[in-house]
């Protein structure tokens, strides 16, 4: 880790791997974000998770891993797909997903159609039917625009890797022989729609995350300082032959200082 620690204005923090492990707590975490609250400093926990609301990961947060966390404080790949659908012209959406996306396209102000939609969003859906696939393929046909909320190809359970929303987006990939617009990390458009939420510049956040594939890659394709914490999926050996490395790297958040 670098001696001098910049003294950042807002933090972007991921969920699984950095404020929890799948159904298990990180201890170091809600220490970590009490302090952040006590230095106030401004954060939004950014995921790819698309199937749950903000509430909903609010609420687990608080109950189930002791960590302080209000609604307006997660922005969710859905929240960042139904952001970026706002800066394209056409008001009707072809949604397969769950809850999580559905709502936000909804409260964005747009339309469902499952005819002729202007837009078909794509994210994880575990009750994906063949019919949602060939609405999708059929509207895309017809020239709706292919936005996915993230390329993720696995979710981790306990049961295992089970198929993410990257595995539900390459069936209709390969159905249109279209590439759509992804959203997620480790893309641009979920961190320049996070920067614009937390109101500062890239230059003066960093993003925290345990996957060196998504979030720390995700910041330095963006220009956004990174942490890398090895309490999730990447690993110290993983590092050793990555060219482009993170901005810092701690084994876990309680060896980060935040300067009050
Ligand atoms: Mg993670």
């Amino acid at each position: 880790m670098e001696d001098k620690i910049k003294d950042y204005k807002g933090y972007l923090i991921d969920l699984d791997g950095t404020m929890y492990k799948g159904n298990e707590p990180i201890s170091e975490a809600p220490g970590f974000i009490n302090q952040l609250r006590k230095a106030e400093k401004p954060f939004l926990f950014v995921t790819n998770n698309s199937t749950s609301s903000p509430r909903e990961v609010a609420k687990k947060l608080n109950e189930q891993f002791n960590v302080e966390a209000y609604e307006e404080e997660v922005y969710t790949s859905s929240l960042a797909t139904a952001d970026y659908l706002k800066t394209l012209s056409g008001k009707s959406v072809y949604v397969v997903g769950e809850k999580g996306l559905l709502e936000a396209v909804l409260n964005a102000g747009f339309k469902i159609d499952e005819e002729n939609p202007d837009h078909v969003v794509v994210g994880l859906d575990r009750a994906l039917t063949y019919e949602k696939c060939e609405k999708a393929t059929l509207a895309i046909q017809k020239g709706a625009t292919f936005v996915a909320t993230n390329k993720d190809t696995n979710l981790p359970t306990e049961r295992g890797m089970v198929p993410g929303a990257g595995s539900v987006v390459a069936l209709i990939e390969k159905a249109t022989r279209i590439v759509p617009t992804f959203v997620g990390k480790p893309e641009a458009i979920i961190m320049d729609e996070a920067i614009k939420r937390i109101g500062f510049k890239k230059n003066e956040v960093l993003m925290v995350g345990d996957n060196y594939e998504t979030d720390i890659l995700a910041g330095i394709n963006n220009e956004v300082d990174t942490l890398l914490v090895y309490t999730g999926f990447t690993k110290e050996e993983d590092m050793k032959t990555v060219i482009e490395q993170p901005t810092y790297a701690i084994q876990t958040l309680a060896d980060w200082r935040i300067d009050l």
